[in-house]
């Protein structure tokens, strides 16, 4: 299979930090001891197994939190993170970041954080021309409405920055219908969105995310299989389910690979397409992601070139 000229939709920036770099950061502001090497750091931060300990797990976004800190941090990350989906062989990679998320701990102002990861991505294109970068941004439901107000607020105003808008954090804590107001001004803008939904909700939460937030795109929706009515909703106005496999194991959000939703979604005429979620915790590649579906869940090179084709119809990078 040519693996050139890949699309990836669904990756957050500041989960795609390059290792060594988050490694050189954090020892930096000594946050892990000098004496730790990139293997040791590997082997200690790469979630490999399904989640067991939030605690530890919370720990490991934290770092990343703790370092992405100013400009020159933040550029040098989105740089770094598109050249690593290039050298993947991606040609299309929409990248996302809440900057309620971002800047929490280190207080850097949202505007900062936007002109690095933007600079960072615009200096990527410079290098490779023939790559496709853009940036959603993205409200979290977890730091409650106030928050999704001023994330809707700076979206608006950095509008020409961003390629689309996102809602990510606790659907079941927060379901999806609650932002029914807050987001009109969004949709009002014309601008495109996609909502996480369908990870750790039922189809409700897509159906919200569709009918009350006016998604044209769903992150994960795993959990749609479960309702036909929906599945067939899906397929009728071309709701594409940006599925992420191997976060969906490591997160407990689907249990294997074998009865994963990707295969049944496709066959169903559903659009869907692969992606990596947080490849610098869960140390996976997009090739990755194509042997799973290939090898793990039966699908034809023709079929998960497909999803790719699809993916590329659906991006919202004109
Ligand atoms: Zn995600």
């Amino acid at each position: 299979m040519n693996l050139a000229g890949l699309t990836e939709l669904h990756r957050h920036l500041d989960v795609s930090v390059r290792l060594s770099t988050l490694l050189e950061l954090a020892q930096a502001r000594g946050l892990v001891p000098q004496s730790t090497s990139l293997e040791g750091f590997r082997a200690d931060f790469i979630l490999r197994e399904p989640m067991s300990d939030l605690g530890s797990v919370l720990a490991k976004f934290t770092l990343y939190q703790q370092v992405l800190d100013r400009y020159e941090v933040v550029e040098r990350a989105a740089f770094e993170a598109a050249e690593d989906a290039y050298r993947e062989g991606i040609r299309v990679i929409e990248f996302r970041f809440s900057p309620g998320f971002v800047c929490e701990l280190s207080k850097m102002p949202w505007l900062e954080a936007l002109d690095g990861f933007h600079d960072g991505l615009k200096r990527a294109m410079t290098v490779y021309p023939d790559l496709k970068a853009g940036l959603i941004c993205i409200g979290s439901r977890d730091f409650g409405m106030g928050s999704i107000e001023k994330t809707i607020e700076f979206f608006l105003r950095e509008r020409d920055r961003f390629v689309g808008f996102d809602l990510a954090g606790d659907e079941a804590a927060y379901p999806n219908h609650l932002y029914r107001q807050a987001i009109k001004p969004v949709i009002a803008s014309g601008a495109k969105i996609t909502i996480h939904a369908g990870e750790a909700a039922g189809p409700d939460s897509v159906w919200a995310a569709i009918e009350d937030l006016g998604a044209i795109r769903i992150g994960h929706g795993i959990r749609s299989i479960e309702d036909p009515k929906l599945m067939e909703y899906l397929c009728e106005k071309r709701i594409l389910l940006e599925m992420c496999p191997t976060s969906n194991r490591i997160t407990s959000a689907w249990p294997d690979y074998s009865t994963h939703p990707f295969r049944r979604c496709f066959e169903a005429g559903v659009p869907v397409c692969l992606n990596t979620d947080d490849p610098s915790i869960f140390g996976n590649t997009l090739a990755d992601e194509i042997r799973i579906a290939r090898d793990r869940m039966g699908l034809s090179d023709d079929a998960i070139q497909k999803s790719f084709d699809t993916a590329r119809a659906h991006s919202f990078l004109a």
